[in-house]
């Protein structure tokens, strides 16, 4: 019989609670106890949930305070020694340390870094070792949730980070390979193997998602040494959980490991079931991952009983293909989202209501036919709406010539009119986009949106704000002015909300870390910009002054990768419709008048395949989209773009590919090593290496910031070289902002001078 299960369950409750109660107690408004109260509840809740939605078996310590990363990191001791003392004094306030830093006037501790957990869009901490890092088994986390689950009745199975996986997301402070931690390391999982079993666990769910990656010999022996050292262990049963994609070349080596059984990810790669079936021991068995675990749509049930028949009495769970970590948690809260969309949504419970509904289909239960035929027709629905399908966009895209994805002259000739046209001094001063979206910015948009304040009034807000950024601006003397932004709630929403073919939920959030959460637009069908999104706003801004503004667009690939998107067709073909939608808008903008439209690419590097050999595909569509958008104007309309968070290393021909006139990348707590890329590979156009962290209220110097222009100016030539921030100021205050920019554009005129 064939069990219904999930690996892991959203962690941050229908309502955010756990981000309501980690912030009040980070406020210092609620007790510790108040928190552990919610984390308590919210766990019951969950499994009960999942319980109640058909889940035979549920996943316990899949929960997390924070970060589940972190919380294997410090089960296993592994805490770095300036945050020792606080650990050993209070053990929440140091986990609390490690992942968000503390000032307490008595000690400064950074967080530890953080990074994107594959090709999601939750980010980790990352474990800090050291050369000779000792590992023991310190908390008892799995342990007490797996009580926390018995004493309810629950049947769970303790998740844990397998060990190669847990190395390979590390660092150690000397720069060697985790991966020799591998000996120390494996002792303390034998010994909570051993303390699970003896608490009682049928099973233990190891994740090692990097069995999905490009792995080396070394990969493969730690995953053999590892998976035999706990096969000697007195261990529960072992299910190895693979996800995020196909094992690939690694299918032999997973399905070999001694474990008995193995979860495979057949949404992302249905047809490595073939593969992976012959390579199996007779005493495996499989954990079917068909649902899919990274987005909001109902599943194709059809499709996911194939798979499972096919596979037949080695398939022992249904299960998603990944933690439900991915996707929001109940669809029933979304009442106002329009009738035929929410038919078609499958949120995490409703994801486990598939599941069960499959696993009755198996048994040949008639109502579960009867109910599987439902639910085909839910999404066979979808698939044929004319909501999905607007012609004329076809139409449109299909006639995009090459010609349309590049520039009409080569760099150095629209330089030259571009400086003629704008005039800018050498090193010419920009910002990234947003100021400061104050707390007044803030309630005004939450006023408007009540309906507490008119569309004129709120207009009249938005000018004003707009009005006194610009003064701002020229007050500090920038060259190249922004109107700041006041009116959009957040980058990707904005455009979302203005285009056809996106929908926005309600309750759709997703844990980004820790207490943030993300809600990303539903892109449905194709997209169809029924008129100008920005170019209001932007020639208002541009009749305030005499200096240029910049029309500031969110990049198509930044569109795509930080929605949900439809799967009914490939990534690809979404993002070009974005791409030629958002190049009416450049066109429009160019007919207005502005001189120069930046084009924010932030997510293009985190969009990239986890597999090297997917690469250039996604590089290559990534960044045709890009230029479709950008090439229509002429040779005097300077495009730029920006990118942040980004190691432009093994990405730089394709970054240089996009050929815009100028980019401005984060660089300033890098002190300029992000740049060697662009130095190496002779990167030709304009290019503003950020100068300002602008993740911090730390004001930077003037002779610092002219310190990492001197470094910049070493390796690029002066007519290159724009000076900026990191990113855009939206999380900042104005009295740090002002001080900050005088400094830059200070730093910007010494260096004029000198040169
Ligand atoms: N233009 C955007 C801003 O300044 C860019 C944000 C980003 O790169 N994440 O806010
Ligand atoms: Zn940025």
């Amino acid at each position: 019989m064939i069990s219904v299960t999930h690996l892991g369950f959203p962690r941050i409750g229908a309502r955010r609670e756990l981000k309501l109660a980690l912030e009040s107690f980070w406020k210092g408004d609620t007790p510790a106890q108040a928190l552990h109260d919610t984390a308590h509840g919210l766990r019951e809740r969950h499994w009960q949930l999942a319980r109640q939605a058909g889940a035979d078996v549920v996943p316990c310590n899949d929960f997390s305070l924070y970060d589940h990363v972190l919380d294997t990191a410090v089960l296993f001791d592994a805490i770095p020694a300036p945050y020792r003392e606080v650990y050993d004094e209070n053990p929440l306030t140091g986990y609390f340390a490690l992942a968000r830093g503390l000032q307490d006037g008595r000690r400064d501790l950074h967080a530890l870094e953080m990074t994107k957990w594959f090709d999601t869009n939750y980010h980790y901490l990352v474990p800090q070792f050291e050369r000779d890092q000792r590992f023991v088994l310190r908390g008892d986390k799995p342990l007490a949730e797996l009580a926390q689950a018995r004493a309810l009745g629950i049947r769970a199975r303790p998740v844990l980070l397998g060990p190669v996986s847990f190395l390979k997301l590390g660092k150690r402070s000397d720069g060697g390979d985790p991966r020799e931690l591998l000996d120390a390391l494996l002792p303390a999982y034998a010994e909570l193997l051993g303390k699970l079993k003896a608490a009682g666990a049928e099973w233990v769910q190891l994740d090692e998602p990097a069995l999905v990656l490009d792995l080396d010999d070394d990969d493969r022996d730690a995953y053999r040494r590892a998976y035999a050292a706990l096969a000697e262990a007195d261990a529960p049963q072992r299910l190895l959980t693979t996800y995020f994609g196909g094992l690939g070349d690694n299918a032999a080596l997973a399905a070999r490991l001694p474990v008995q059984g193995l979860h495979v990810d057949l949404v992302r790669a249905p047809q490595q079931l073939e593969s992976v079936l012959p390579l199996l021991p007779d005493d495996r068995v499989l954990s079917l991952g068909v649902v899919d675990g990274r987005n909001i749509w109902r599943a194709d049930l059809d499709a996911a009983l194939s798979l499972a028949r096919r596979a037949g009495d080695r398939a022992h769970w249904l299960a998603p293909s990944c933690s439900l970590l991915h996707v929001p948690t109940d669809l029933e809260l979304e009442r106002k989202l329009p009738a035929p969309l929410r038919h078609w949504m499958a949120y995490a419970r409703q994801k486990i209501e598939e599941l069960r509904l499959l696993a009755d289909a198996l048994t040949g239960s008639a109502d579960a036919n009867r109910d599987l035929a439902t639910a085909a027709s839910a999404r066979a629905a979808r698939l044929a709406s004319p909501l999905l399908r607007n012609a004329e966009v076809r139409k449109r895209l299909a006639a995009v010539e090459p010609a349309m994805t590049r520039r009409a002259s080569p760099y150095p000739q629209r330089a030259k009119v571009q400086a003629q046209r704008l005039g800018l001094p050498l090193f010419p001063t920009t910002t990234i986009g947003s100021f400061p979206q104050t707390a007044e910015v803030r309630r005004a948009r939450a006023e408007h949106k009540a309906g507490k304040i008119d569309d004129a009034a709120y207009r009249t807000f938005l000018e004003n704000e707009t009005k006194l950024c610009l003064r701002e601006q020229e007050a500090l003397g920038i060259d190249v002015l922004v109107h700041g932004e006041f009116e959009r709630n957040d980058m990707v929403e904005y455009f979302g909300e203005q285009l056809d073919g996106f929908a926005f939920t309600a309750h759709g959030w997703v844990q980004s870390y820790g207490s943030r959460c993300v809600k990303p637009p539903v892109l449905f069908g194709d997209v169809v910009r029924p008129q100008a999104m920005t170019v209001d706003w932007t020639r208002y801004a541009q009749a305030q002054t005499q200096r240029p503004v910049k029309g500031m667009l969110t990049g198509p690939v930044t569109i795509l990768q930080w929605s949900f998107v439809r799967d009914d067709q490939p990534r690809a073909d979404s993002c070009r419709q974005i791409a030629l939608a958002l190049r009416q808008e450049v066109l429009d903008l160019e007919a207005a008048g502005i001189a120069i439209v930046q084009i924010d690419e932030p997510a293009l590097r985190e969009g990239l395949p986890l597999r090297r050999a997917d690469w250039p595909a996604y590089l290559s569509w990534a960044g045709e989209s890009f230029r479709l958008a950008a090439s229509g104007v002429g040779d005097a309309t300077q495009i730029h773009t920006h990118m942040c968070y980004a190691e432009f290393n093994d990405i730089i021909e394709a970054v240089a590919a996009l050929d815009a006139d100028v980019i401005s990348i984060e660089t300033s707590r890098s002190r300029m090593e992000l740049l060697d890329a662009f130095v190496r590979y002779r990167y030709p156009n304009g290019i503003g290496p950020g100068v300002y962290d602008i993740h911090s209220p730390r004001v930077p110097s003037e002779t610092e910031m002219r310190d990492l222009l001197d470094k910049a100016l070493d390796v690029l030539e002066p007519a290159q070289l724009w000076v900026n921030p990191d990113c855009g100021l939206k999380t900042r205050g104005w009295p740090e902002v002002r001080s900050a920019l005088r400094a830059m554009v200070q730093s910007a005129r010494g260096l004029r001078e000198q040169v």
